[in-house]
């Protein structure tokens, strides 16, 4: 798939070639990944972050905001729910929280390993290399960090840095590599000032940085977000502006299979916020082979708002599991067992 390819597909409005985009994908998700969907159970153990992103609700701005941290013992049950419900692995996601120390992860990691022997995905932020070494010493599999864009300027734009940190999550990723993570990204589609060739350049990166995992979903404006509340901070001719839809997600979630056959892809929350009834679904179909079940406790789910009205946020963890495995087996799939480490992992190693 080369460039002129990628940006024929992103601007294709034609029902029926796309119905051949969607073929594809699926047959080179069934050949390359199988017709397993693994699960991962998603804990936000907290909502408490140092950063000013321009696009997240739970950036530092936000004073209206009640936060959270959970505690170990808390966290530490999820887990053992997890393993519980035989899924092979938990992510651990978060703001970017100084709360969060390099020894009380280190600690969690250990005993969630000792006890449930759990794969363990972090996503945490920008972290120092010494934190990161650290946990992944302790035992962490997996790190999580979206590069959002690669479009530097619109990035700087909406993920402004820490005073004396030039924040480049393209440079972590590989160091992440380097130090034995399986690593994951992705982006969000439709962020305003986001153009056609830029989404191009996103999925071309995904190849480049040979990603383990990949998520993407729809861009979901909050008010409570300098992004949300202005409607733009860079602006483009509005033929060249990706749209946040439901569409263009699949187109995404498609190409990228096609680019990167061997990642894990999951079929996101942010696309079942626009199709409730069926995105999850139509990810999977469409290239994708990964759910996140949340299993946060539901007293804290509502805090976690990255984006307004994320679904799931009534459910309880049993009640997510149920609804994720009638999804995965009404659509003629199998429930993914053991860890589902990355098939471009294991070709590797
Ligand atoms: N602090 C961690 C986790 C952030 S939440 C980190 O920065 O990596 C995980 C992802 O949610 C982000 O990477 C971003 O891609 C997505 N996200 C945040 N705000 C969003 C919004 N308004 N709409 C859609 N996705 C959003």
């Amino acid at each position: 798939m080369n460039r002129t390819d990628l940006l024929a597909w992103l601007t294709c409005g034609n029902e029926d070639e796309l119905e051949i985009l969607w073929q594809r994908a699926d047959q080179v998700r069934q050949r390359y990944v199988g017709s397993d969907v693994h699960l991962r159970g998603l804990i936000e153990i907290s909502n408490i972050c140092s950063r000013v992103c321009g696009y997240c609700g739970i950036n530092a701005a936000n004073t209206a905001l009640e936060r959270y941290r959970m505690q170990s013992d808390e966290i530490l049950e999820c887990a053992r729910e997890a393993y519980g419900y035989g899924y092979g692995s938990i992510v651990i996601q978060a703001g970017e929280d100084p709360g969060i120390t390099k020894e009380w992860m280190s600690s969690l990691i250990r005993n969630i390993k000792e006890e449930t022997g759990l794969a363990i995905t972090l996503s945490l932020g920008e972290r120092s290399g010494d934190e990161l070494h650290a946990w992944k010493e302790a035992g962490a599999d997996r790190y999580l960090l979206r590069f959002e864009t690669s479009n530097r300027r619109l990035y700087d734009l909406i993920h402004p840095s820490l005073p004396g940190i030039v924040s480049d999550r393209i440079e972590l990723l590989r160091r992440l590599r380097d130090m034995g993570y399986e690593i994951g990204s992705g982006i969000m589609i439709g962020i305003p000032g986001q153009t056609y060739d830029d989404l191009a350049d996103d999925i071309e990166m995904f190849r480049s940085l040979d990603l383990d995992m990949i998520g993407v979903g729809p861009y979901i404006p909050h008010q409570a977000t300098p992004l949300g509340a202005s409607g733009a901070v860079h602006t483009v001719a509005e033929c060249h502006q990706v749209p946040n839809t439901e569409a263009m997600t699949y187109k995404v979630v498609a190409l990228t299979r096609l680019v990167c056959p061997l990642a894990n892809i999951p079929s996101t929350t942010a696309l079942a916020t626009l199709n409730t009834a069926s995105g999850r679904e139509k990810g999977l179909n469409r290239g994708a082979n990964i759910l996140m079940p949340n299993m946060t406790p539901r007293k804290y789910r509502a805090l976690y708002e990255i984006y307004p009205a994320k679904v799931c946020i009534d459910e309880t963890a049993a009640e997510c599991r149920s609804c994720m495995s009638h999804r995965i087996l009404s659509i003629g799939r199998s429930i993914g067992q053991g860890r589902g480490d990355s098939p471009n992992r294991t070709r590797v190693a």
